[in-house]
């Protein structure tokens, strides 16, 4: 089945591979209006287990991990296969929600740093559509000063036993594997005692919690680690090296939230939020359709999303051929969390009183959508991060001042001591 189709794929050009996929898709996935989308919500677990069958429907038919390699059940093909594929499946109902973090974020992590058993077992999981991968980085002392975790794990015999917290974990609820950063060695400086683990997240010595946000949405999670047990052949990368591994993660997860990954399969809104505001619309159904002020607002929302849209392969191609570093992938992951709120902003702006009184028009769903305007400029590392990584590591501006720089961890005053 899916030797057929890769081994197929691998001698195609990217025409045929195209109306391959067309043909397929066509017979095989629900059609979908491309401007009315089923949305999945993300907080619920009958999405998941959709997204999956779905996936487990692409596989079927050879079309899953297109840029993985062959051998962990990917096709082994580039980007443009990737993107013609993305085009001809426009039209049809795609699994989006595992494309971040669990493809574009974790597996593509895994298969950088992780050990051949790792890639080998967890990506062709994914790839099949049996499991989810989470990540768990953020603690509850603070998510900005990811080498400064505090979350523990300890050698006894032959086994890891980790202590500690982790919070903000997108859709953990439904994850299989969790990347989780730990604290390995505290007698070193922070980025060095530091080992990333691949955490079976059902495990005994997990607590999972969901967190209620201020929108309603019950998607993030928080997790205790009260003894849990894990073997070597959880270590991701090597010990006390896992800075790297995260350092990879963040990488990854930059070019994901820009909407540059390779690994990122359909390329639909994955939610309502994410549907481009239809300003012309919004200013009819508001009686302002003819109003100057509302137009002027709305042409500079349209306008920032044309340079959106070009920033992305601009940037991608200059992280390419070498002309920006691969923190490049900051310029994108800023400007999306900028224009992200001012598009969020605009909306709001035009709609009015409409949008935060419930009229039966729907248009209260700006006035929600408005109280998570900020979480494209925290998740993935918040707009400030993002501006001290575009300041320092590719402007060239000197590193802005760290007390604990090059301190054992277990001398670095924290909290009140
Ligand atoms: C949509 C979304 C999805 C997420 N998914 C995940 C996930 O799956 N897994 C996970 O582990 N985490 C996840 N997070 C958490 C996210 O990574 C953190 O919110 C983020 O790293 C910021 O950490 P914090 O919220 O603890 O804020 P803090 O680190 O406490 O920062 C508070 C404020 O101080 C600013 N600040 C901190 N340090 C500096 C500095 N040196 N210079 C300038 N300003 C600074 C920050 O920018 C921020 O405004 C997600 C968050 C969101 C919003």
């Amino acid at each position: 089945m899916t030797d057929t189709a890769s081994s197929t794929a691998i001698s195609e050009s990217v025409q045929e591979f195209a109306a391959r996929a067309r043909t397929w898709l066509a017979e095989n996935m629900p059609r979908i209006d491309p401007d009315k989308p089923p949305f999945s919500v993300r907080a619920e677990a009958v999405s998941w287990e959709r997204a999956k069958e779905l996936q487990r429907r692409l596989y079927a038919g050879g079309f899953t991990g297109i840029c993985f390699p062959r051998e962990y059940g990917g096709l082994g093909l580039d980007h443009a296969y990737q993107r013609a594929f993305d085009a001809e499946s426009r039209y049809y109902e795609m699994p989006l929600i595992l494309n971040t973090p669990t493809l574009t974020i974790c597996a593509a992590t895994i298969l950088d740093m992780g050990s051949d058993d790792q890639k080998r077992d967890r990506i062709s999981a994914v790839l099949r559509g049996d499991e989810i991968l989470v990540q768990l980085l953020s603690e509850p002392s603070g998510g900005s000063d990811l080498a400064g975790v505090i979350t523990r794990a300890d050698r006894r015999g032959d086994r890891w036993i980790i202590n500690g917290a982790k919070t903000w974990s997108t859709s953990a609820f439904a994850g299989d594997y969790g990347l989780m950063l730990a604290r390995t060695d505290w007698t070193v400086p922070k980025h060095e005692g530091l080992t990333m683990f691949l955490v079976p997240l059902k495990s005994p010595g997990i607590t999972m919690r969901r967190i209620k946000e201020a929108n309603g949405s019950e998607e993030f999670c928080e997790e205790f680690f009260d003894g849990l047990e894990l073997g070597d052949d959880a270590v991701v990368g090597e010990v006390n090296n896992g800075w790297e591994v995260a350092s990879r993660q963040l990488f990854h997860e930059r070019r994901a939230v820009g909407g540059g990954s390779e690994f990122a399969s359909g390329s639909g809104a994955e939610n309502m939020q994410e549907l481009p505001t239809d300003y012309v619309a919004l200013a009819e159904s508001t009686g302002q359709g003819d109003d100057p002020r509302v137009q002027e607002l709305a042409g500079q929302a349209l306008v920032r999303r044309i340079v959106k849209d070009q920033l992305i392969p601009h940037i991608s191609r200059a992280v390419a051929t070498g002309a920006l570093p691969p923190t490049g992938g900051t310029l994108i992951r800023l400007f999306h969390a900028d224009q992200t709120e001012f598009e969020v902003d605009t909306t709001l702006a035009i709609a009015g009183t409409a949008g935060v009184v419930d009229s039966g028009d729907g248009l209260m769903d700006i006035g929600v959508r408005y109280l998570s305007r900020q979480t494209a400029s925290l998740g993935g590392g918040s707009s400030e991060m993002a501006r001290n990584v575009i300041g320092e590591r590719i402007l060239g501006f000197p590193r802005e001042m760290a007390a604990d720089r090059g301190v054992p961890f277990n001398q670095v005053k924290r909290g009140k001591t």
